[in-house]
C-alpha cells in the first residue's frame, strides 16, 4: 500500500541545519564539553526544527503537503545513514548497544574519535566544499534497522501539526560513499552489500509511513558523478535492483529520488523504469533531459541552492515549462539542499542594499520556489510581477558600478600564451640555486603558525574598535618576531611568517581585494560544528594595494635566512566563496590571478625570492562529469600559472595541496609548473611516493613527513623513516622536508617538539648521504 497523496507542487531538498545564529554549533560543542545534558541538547535540536517548520511555513511551504523536508542532522547526514543502518565501524563496537543502536554521545564519538580510536574519515561532498564522514562497509557488517532518530522527527512533526518529508541518503549514494572496512578482501566494494542493505530501509520506510510520512525522499547524488570507483555498469544496475526492492515494499511512503549536483544521464531512464513515484533533476548544473519522457513527478531543480544569487526567475519558469513536455506532472525545487547557503540576506545588516537586491540566502529561495510554484498551479501571469522584478534586478546587477570595471577587462582580454608561462625550469632551477643557497634536503613549513587565542582576541579586539590598527599591527609584528626565532632556533632553512594576521586564508584575500563582500551572519556548515563564512565574489577583481607585502618584508627584516611569501591562490579563492554566476568560472579565475600577479611581483622587487601560492582546493573544484575535466584543468591551471608566471627565473614559486590522492591530480600538479609543490603525505606513510615515482615528476616535492591534524609528536625516528621512504624512490635533489600542511590548529608545545624532531630526522638524513 503506498500513499496516493500528490508530490507538492513546490518544495526544497533541504534547508540549513545549523541555526540563524548557529544555535546548533554552540549546543553541540557545549554538550561536548560537557557543559550542558544531553537532553538539554535534544531540547534545543527540537527547538531548531520547529522554528525551522514554522519558517518554511512562513515562506510558502506547505504545512501538511510533504513540501517541508525533514533534513535535520546533528552532524552529517552520511553519519545518520550509517547509524540508521547499523553500520558502525568495528573499532566502535562497545558504542553500540544490544538493538544495534548508539547514543548520541556515541554518535558524536565516531565522527570524532576517541583515544586511539581515530574518527570516520572526513572527505568532500561532490564538489562542495561540505564533509561528510565516510562509512566504513565490509563482510562483517551487519545491517539492521538501528536509529529511529528519523522516525521520531517525523513523529515529532506529525504531533505538532505537520506532514513533512523525511530526507536520508539514498541506498546505492550510501554504498558508493562508503570505503571497504580493514581488513576486507581484495576486490572487495561496499556495494556488493547492496542486497543486504535493501530490506533495512525498506524497514525504515514502513516505519516512517506509521508516524504519517506520505513522501520519502532519497538523496542519490552519486548517480551523477562520474567520480565514482565503480563502474557506471554496476551502479545503473544497483540503482535498479535498489529502486525495484524499494518500490515493491508492502508498506511505504511515495519515493521521491533527488539527484543533486549534476545531471542524471543515462540514470534518468534506469529510476524512471522503477516503481518510483518522483525524480529530482539538478537544473541549475545538470541539462533538461532530451528524448525523453515518462509518467514520473519531475521535479525540476531550477532554484540554485548552491549559490547565493536571486538570479533570473523567468529563465527559471521558462525550464519548468519545457520540462512539462517530458512530464505531465511537473514540480518546482532548489538544484541541491540548501544547507551549502546561509540563511538569510535580511539578516545582513552592512551588506548594501544594491547588492542584497541581487542575493537570495536559503529563505528567499524557499520564498522563490513557493512564487514558481504558484505559476505552475495558477499560470505565468499569477507570477509576472515577481518575475519582473527579478528580471529588473539582474538587469541592475548587469549595469551596477563594479560588476564590469574597464580596466580589469582590458588587461584580461589582451592576454596572450606568454602571460601564462615561465621560462625552462633547468633555467630557473640554476638561477635559484645561485639566489638562495639552500641545503640539500631544504626544510620549511606550510605557513601557519599556531593561532593562539591571544591573536584571535587581539583581531576581535580591532574589530570591535577597543584598539588602533597600530596596535594591532604591533601584536601581530610581536607574533612575527616570535615565530621567526622559534625557526631560526629550530633551524628551519625556509622561514614563513606564520599568518598571524589572517582570519582566514581565503576571507583575509575577499577583504582586501576589490570586488568582495563579506557578510556578518553568512555561516554555512564545512562539517560537523564547523562552519565557515565564505565571501561573495560579485564583482571584477582588482588589488586596491599590496596586501601581504609589508608583513613579509618586516619578517625578511629580522632574519639572513630566505623569507616564503604567502598567498591563497585562485582556485582556492574561488572555491571557498560565492562567485557571480553571470561570467565562465575561467574569466573570473584569471582576474583573481591577475590580482594575485602584481602582488607577487610587488613581493619580488621587495626582496622576498620564495613565493607559495596554495591551492588546497583544486580538486575539490574537479567537475563530476570527465567531459568537463580538460575544460576545468585548463583554466584553474591557467589561472595558477597566470599568478605565478611574471616572475624572475631566480624567483622560487612553491605551491601547497592538502591531500594524498596525489595521482589523481599529478597532471595538474606538473602543469601547475611550481619549482616546488608540497603535499599531505605522512597521514597515509607516504603512499603518495610510488606515485610521484611513477609521474616521473621532475620539480621540488615536499611530502608531508609530520602529520599536523593531531597533536600528536612523532618521534626522529618515525620522520626518519618517512624521510628515507621518500629518498628511496624521489631523487635526492628534489626534496623537501616539511609537514603536511599548515599549523594553525596546533598548539605551541607540540608543534615546536615536532618540529624540533623533524630537523633532527633531516640532519641525520643529510649525514647519512
Ligand atoms: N598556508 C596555509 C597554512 O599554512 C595553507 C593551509 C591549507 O593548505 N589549507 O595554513
Ligand atoms: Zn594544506
Amino acid at each position: 500500500m503506498t500513499s496516493t497523496t500528490p508530490f507538492p507542487t513546490g518544495t526544497i531538498l533541504g534547508y540549513p541545519r545549523i541555526g540563524r545564529r548557529r544555535e546548533l554549533k554552540k549546543a553541540v560543542e557545549a554538550f561536548w564539553a560537557g557543559k550542558i545534558s544531553v537532553d538539554e541538547l535534544e531540547a534545543t535540536a527540537a527547538e531548531l526544527r520547529a522554528a525551522t517548520r514554522e519558517r518554511l511555513v512562513s515562506l510558502g511551504l506547505g504545512r501538511s503537503d510533504s513540501s517541508i523536508p525533514e533534513s535535520f542532522s546533528y552532524y552529517d547526514q552520511v553519519l545518520d545513514a550509517a547509524v540508521t543502518v547499523g553500520a558502525v565501524p568495528t573499532r566502535f563496537e562497545r558504542l553500540v548497544g544490544a538493538d544495534g543502536s548508539v547514543d548520541l554521545a556515541g554518535y558524536f564519538t565516531i565522527a570524532r574519535g576517541e583515544g586511539q580510536d581515530t574518527p570516520a574519515e572526513m572527505t568532500k561532498w561532490f564538489d562542495s566544499n561540505y564533509h561528510y564522514l565516510v562509512p566504513e562497509i565490509g563482510p562483517e557488517t551487519v545491517f539492521r534497522f538501528a536509529s529511529d532518530r528519523l522516525v521520531r522527527e517525523v513523529a515529532e512533526a506529525t504531533a505538532s501539526g505537520y506532514r513533512t518529508r523525511p530526507v536520508i541518503v539514498g541506498p546505492v549514494t550510501f554504498l558508493l560513499l562508503s570505503k571497504p572496512s580493514v581488513g576486507a578482501p581484495d576486490g572487495y566494494q561496499p556495494l556488493d552489500r547492496l542486497d543486504d542493505l535493501l530490506p533495512v530501509y525498506a524497514e525504515l520506510l514502513a516505519a516512517l509511513t506509521a508516524v504519517g510520512a506520505e513522501w520519502v525522499q532519497l538523496d542519490e547524488p552519486a548517480l551523477v558523478s562520474e567520480s565514482i570507483d565503480s563502474p557506471r555498469d554496476a551502479v545503473l544496475s544497483a540503482t535498479t535492483r535498489a529502486y525495484e526492492a524499494l518500490g515493491a515494499a508492502a508498506v511505504r511512503p511515495s519515493i521521491f529520488v533527488a539527484a543533486p549536483y549534476a545531471s542524471l544521464d543515462d540514470a534518468l531512464p534506469v529510476l524512471a523504469a522503477t516503481p518510483v513515484e518522483a525524480i529530482g533533476l539538478d537544473l541549475v548544473k545538470g541539462d533538461l533531459p532530451s528524448g525523453f519522457t515518462t509518467d514520473k513527478v519531475l521535479v525540476g531543480g531550477v532554484v540554485d541552492g548552491h549559490n547565493v544569487w536571486r538570479g533570473d526567475l523567468a529563465a527559471a519558469f521558462s525550464s519548468l515549462e519545457s520540462l512539462r513536455g517530458l512530464s505531465p506532472a511537473v514540480a518546482v525545487s532548489t538544484s541541491t539542499s540548501l544547507f551549502h547557503v546561509p540563511h538569510d540576506v535580511d539578516d545582513e545588516p552592512l551588506l548594501e542594499d544594491w547588492l542584497k537586491s541581487w542575493l537570495a540566502f536559503a529563505d528567499q529561495k524557499v520564498a522563490q520556489v513557493a512564487t514558481l510554484a504558484k505559476g505552475l498551479t495558477e499560470g505565468k501571469a499569477a507570477i509576472q510581477a515577481e518575475l519582473d522584478a527579478a528580471t529588473d534586478a539582474l538587469a541592475a546587477r548587469h549595469s551596477a558600478a563594479g560588476v564590469r570595471d574597464g580596466a580589469v577587462r582590458e588587461r584580461a582580454a589582451s592576454l596572450t600564451a606568454a602571460d601564462f608561462s615561465r621560462g625552462d625550469y633547468a633555467a630557473r632551477l640554476a638561477a635559484q640555486e645561485e639566489a638562495l643557497h639552500l641545503p640539500f634536503l631544504p626544510t620549511t613549513t606550510i605557513g601557519s603558525f599556531p593561532q593562539t587565542g591571544d591573536i584571535r582576541k587581539t583581531r576581535a579586539a580591532l574589530v570591535r574598535g577597543d584598539i588602533s590598527a597600530e596596535e594591532y599591527t604591533e601584536a601581530m609584528r610581536a607574533e612575527i618576531r616570535r615565530v621567526v626565532e622559534l625557526q631560526e632556533q629550530i633551524g628551519l632553512d625556509v622561514i614563513v611568517h606564520g599568518e598571524p594576521e589572517r582570519n582566514d586564508m581565503v576571507q583575509y584575500f575577499a577583504e582586501n581585494l576589490d570586488g568582495f563582500a563579506v557578510t556578518q551572519n553568512g555561516w554555512v556548515q564545512s562539517y560537523g560544528s564547523r562552519c565557515t563564512r565564505p565571501s561573495i565574489l560579485w564583482g571584477d577583481v582588482s588589488r586596491p594595494a599590496p596586501i601581504t607585502v609589508e608583513w613579509s618584508t618586516y619578517t625578511q627584516s629580522l632574519t639572513d635566512k630566505p623569507v616564503k611569501g604567502m598567498l591563497t591562490g585562485p582556485v582556492t579563492i574561488l572555491a571557498w566563496s560565492f562567485v557571480r554566476d553571470d561570467q565562465p568560472l575561467r574569466d573570473t579565475a584569471n582576474q583573481v590571478a591577475l590580482a594575485l600577479r602584481d602582488e607577487i611581483e610587488d613581493l619580488e622587487a621587495a626582496g622576498i625570492g620564495i613565493i607559495q601560492v596554495d591551492e588546497p582546493a583544486l580538486r575539490e573544484l574537479l567537475p563530476l562529469k570527465k567531459k568537463d575535466h580538460e575544460d576545468y584543468l585548463d583554466w584553474s591551471v591557467g589561472s595558477f600559472r597566470l599568478a605565478t608566471a611574471g616572475v624572475e627565473d631566480r624567483t622560487q614559486i612553491h605551491t601547497h595541496l592538502c591531500y594524498s590522492e596525489f595521482g589523481v591530480v599529478i597532471d595538474a600538479i606538473n602543469r601547475l609548473d611550481a619549482d616546488v609543490t608540497s603535499i599531505e603525505a605522512a597521514r597515509s606513510k607516504m603512499e603518495v611516493v610510488p606515485d610521484i615515482k611513477r609521474s616521473g615528476f621532475g620539480r621540488g616535492i615536499g611530502p608531508g613527513v609530520y602529520d599536523i591534524h593531531s597533536p600528536r609528536v612523532p618521534s626522529i625516528e618515525e620522520v626518519s623513516e618517512l624521510i628515507d621512504i621518500a629518498l628511496g624512490s624521489i631523487p635526492e635533489r628534489q626534496v623537501w622536508v616539511n609537514p603536511d600542511c599548515g599549523l594553525k590548529t596546533r598548539g605551541y608545545d607540540e608543534t615546536v617538539q615536532s618540529l624540533s624532531n623533524v630537523l633532527a630526522a633531516t640532519r641525520a638524513a643529510r649525514e647519512k648521504a
